[in-house]
């Protein structure tokens, strides 16, 4: 059995059968994308990853795993996404139903 390279994530990869070349951060074993196997060891259960089944993460962390997972789809910085957000909350409620209605029977005339 082959032992991890010094100063290297210790996360073995099978596909690949040999371990992560990633470098961890300091005082880690394991790299920023196997973070997350480091705090599954101990026979706590693993899961694979919802948004891309080519990982696994440990079912305690999931909630965590999906904030930062990086299969999301959407590689936008954050406040991009807040903002379109936050703007198609207000259009919708300033536009109340009867809008969408009158709109919808003058189509259907
Ligand atoms: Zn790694
Ligand atoms: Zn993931």
């Amino acid at each position: 059995m082959a032992t991890p390279l010094p100063s290297r994530c210790s996360f073995f990869v099978q596909k690949k059968n040999r371990f992560c070349k990633m470098v961890p951060g300091k005082g880690r074993s394991f790299c920023g994308e196997h973070a997350t196997m480091e705090e599954g060891v101990g026979g706590s259960r693993r899961i694979t990853c919802p948004l891309d089944p080519k990982h696994t993460v440990a079912q305690q962390n999931l909630e965590k795993h999906l904030k930062k997972c990086n299969s999301r789809e959407k590689p936008r910085p954050v406040y991009y996404v807040e903002n379109i957000n936050a703007g198609r909350v207000d259009r919708d409620q300033e536009f109340p139903e009867l809008l969408k209605v009158s709109f919808c029977c003058q189509v259907t005339r």
